[in-house]
């Protein structure tokens, strides 16, 4: 099964992956966690990376699509994935579709979670990352155990540089102007579905659960 989270910065795609991981048995690939983790280890594709995240705008596609190429052709990836965060604009999404093709494969379905840009600053504001695990958490909404560690692999969680309300202002005009018209992209191809990201996170995850059944 090949799955597509799409939905704003910040709509819950990521945490609907790493349920939806877990229960399938997926690999969870998040083209902003592998950006993350090479800002981390100080990487030459971290350093130029870094540069468009902060600015709240896209890593140029050269850099994005290799990377995802790449990821997706590894062994663990033969019975299928999610991936949350890419494609992020059309160009990406056509490549994506070309390389499936060439395998003679397709994209199962496209999920999209509608949350709308009033509840977005919210949830950003709180939320907390770990950059070692990729888990992610909310102050409010889903407090780690251990005020400040993550639950999952005992790191410190940090609040993410392009989190400020600025830089939330600025990707969420990217994502209307870039990412949403992938809605459509996938609406053509029967595989689109739509659901309420103001749901209880338990409540989303049900309706996904009932999508992939
Ligand atoms: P995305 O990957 O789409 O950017 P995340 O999964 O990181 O979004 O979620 C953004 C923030 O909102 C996180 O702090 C997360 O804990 C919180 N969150 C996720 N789903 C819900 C939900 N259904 N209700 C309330 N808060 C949520
Ligand atoms: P969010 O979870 O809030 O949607 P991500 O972790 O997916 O954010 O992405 C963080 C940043 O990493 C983006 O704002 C962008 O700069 C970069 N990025 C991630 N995925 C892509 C992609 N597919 N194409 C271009 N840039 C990307
Ligand atoms: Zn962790």
């Amino acid at each position: 099964m090949k799955i597509i989270m799409l939905g704003a910065p910040g709509a819950g795609k990521g945490t609907q992956a790493e349920m939806i991981s877990e229960k399938y048995n997926l690999p969870h690939i998040s083209t902003g966690d592998i950006f993350r983790a090479n800002i981390k280890n100080g990487t030459e594709l971290g350093k130029e990376a870094k540069g468009y995240m902060d600015k709240g705008l896209l890593v140029p596609d050269e850099l994005t699509v290799r990377i995802l190429l790449d990821r997706v052709a590894k062994e663990d990836c033969k019975n299928g994935y999610i991936l949350d965060g890419f494609p992020r604009n059309i160009p990406q999404a056509e490549v994506l579709d070309a390389e499936l093709n060439k395998l003679g494969d397709k994209i199962d379905a496209a999920i999209d979670i509608e949350v709308p840009d009033e509840s977005i600053i919210k949830r950003m504001i709180g939320r907390r990352a770990c950059v070692s695990c990729g888990a992610t958490y909310h102050l409010e909404n889903v407090p780690p155990k251990k005020e400040g560690i993550c639950d999952k692999c005992g790191d410190k969680l940090i609040l993410r540089d392009d989190d400020r309300e600025e830089t939330v202002k600025n990707r969420l005009n990217v994502y209307h102007e870039q990412t949403q018209p992938l809605i459509d992209f996938y609406q053509r191809k029967g595989v689109l579905k739509s659901l309420d990201g103001t749901k209880d996170m338990m409540d989303v995850f049900q309706e996904i659960t009932e999508i992939l059944a």
